[in-house]
């Protein structure tokens, strides 16, 4: 009987048989796995009900699933990951999605201190449109972060983790406070009711400048602190950033939610649209 149970918790709802752990977030566990009846490797997102314990948990759970479901039912793009299916059973949510390879983008700049701009402006390309595709789809994501962007064996740019994702009607104010405090706009940390997408291009802008400074550009020795200075929307441009560059940065690190670029408009930014060759491989 034993046996039986260890095999059945190795299975996820008899489709996916689990092969091993692939990463971590504040929300659930995600594991490599391969689907029993196509043979294919898929990454499954599982998320503990039991360990929920108070209503924003509670709430995050459902918004994954119901996000997950929405997605799988109405998005495809390039450079967001697959969703193929969302299930439950009494412990748990489950999300199969497409299995992406080649780690975070986090990781990435970590390994290389902080990335040479002909990457980073190819990498950022296509996290803007895998932006602009989220909103024009009106979906805002809420928790952009390199840690939710992954790299695929092609090098392609992946987004994930729509725990925090919001179907959101056009100019509809969104109240809840959620993502990681470090990428979170001034609207975010505020009181003030914010609009959603702009949110996201705010992270973007951190995560821009996060790719080509190799650090922060908000930190604090506490909370308060921080939200301090993503209020007070001061930080020191690092003199090796190119000017085109820092200039898009600024559009995105606006602190009027209103005066932000937008993912539309960043498309059509100099920055990216000026191309300087990569020089040698992506390793
Ligand atoms: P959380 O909501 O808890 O942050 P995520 O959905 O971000 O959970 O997943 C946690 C981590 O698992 C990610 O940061 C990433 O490293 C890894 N991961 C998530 N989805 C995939 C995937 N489809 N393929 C490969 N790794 C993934
Ligand atoms: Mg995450």
């Amino acid at each position: 009987l034993d046996e039986v149970k260890s095999r059945k918790s190795a299975l996820f709802d008899g489709r996916y048989e689990r092969i091993c752990t692939l990463g971590k977030g504040n929300f659930g566990k995600v594991y490599l796995a391969r689907d029993c009846s196509t043979g294919q490797e898929v990454a499954v997102k599982v998320v503990d009900k039991t360990s929920i314990k108070s209503g924003d948990q509670r709430q995050h759970a459902l918004n994954e699933k119901e996000i997950c479901e929405g997605f799988a039912q109405r998005l495809n793009h390039k450079n967001v990951v697959n969703v193929y299916e969302v299930f439950t059973d009494h412990e748990n949510i489950y999300v199969a999605m497409e299995y992406v390879e080649g780690g975070e983008l986090f990781e990435k700049i970590k390994q290389r201190h902080r990335l040479e701009e002909p990457l980073a402006k190819r990498w950022f390309r296509e996290i803007i449109e895998a932006v602009y595709y989220i909103h024009k789809n009106g979906i805002v994501h809420r928790d952009l972060k390199p840690e939710n962007v992954l790299i695929d064996k092609y090098q392609k740019i992946r987004i994930c983790d729509f725990g925090f994702g919001k179907f959101c009607e056009r100019q509809q104010v969104l109240n809840t406070y959620c993502g990681s405090p470090f990428y979170a706009a001034p609207e975010m940390v505020t009181a003030t009711p914010y609009r959603g997408p702009p949110v996201d291009m705010w992270s973007c802008g951190v995560i821009l400048f996060a790719m080509l400074a190799g650090t922060l550009p908000f930190q604090g020795n506490d909370m308060p602190q921080l939200f301090r200075r993503i209020n007070n929307g001061a930080y020191t441009m690092p003199q090796h950033i190119s000017r085109e560059a820092a200039d898009l940065i600024n559009r995105l690190l606006c602190k009027s939610a209103k005066g932000r670029i937008s993912a539309e408009e960043c498309l059509k930014h100099p920055w990216l649209n000026h191309n300087n060759r990569l020089v040698g491989g992506l390793e």
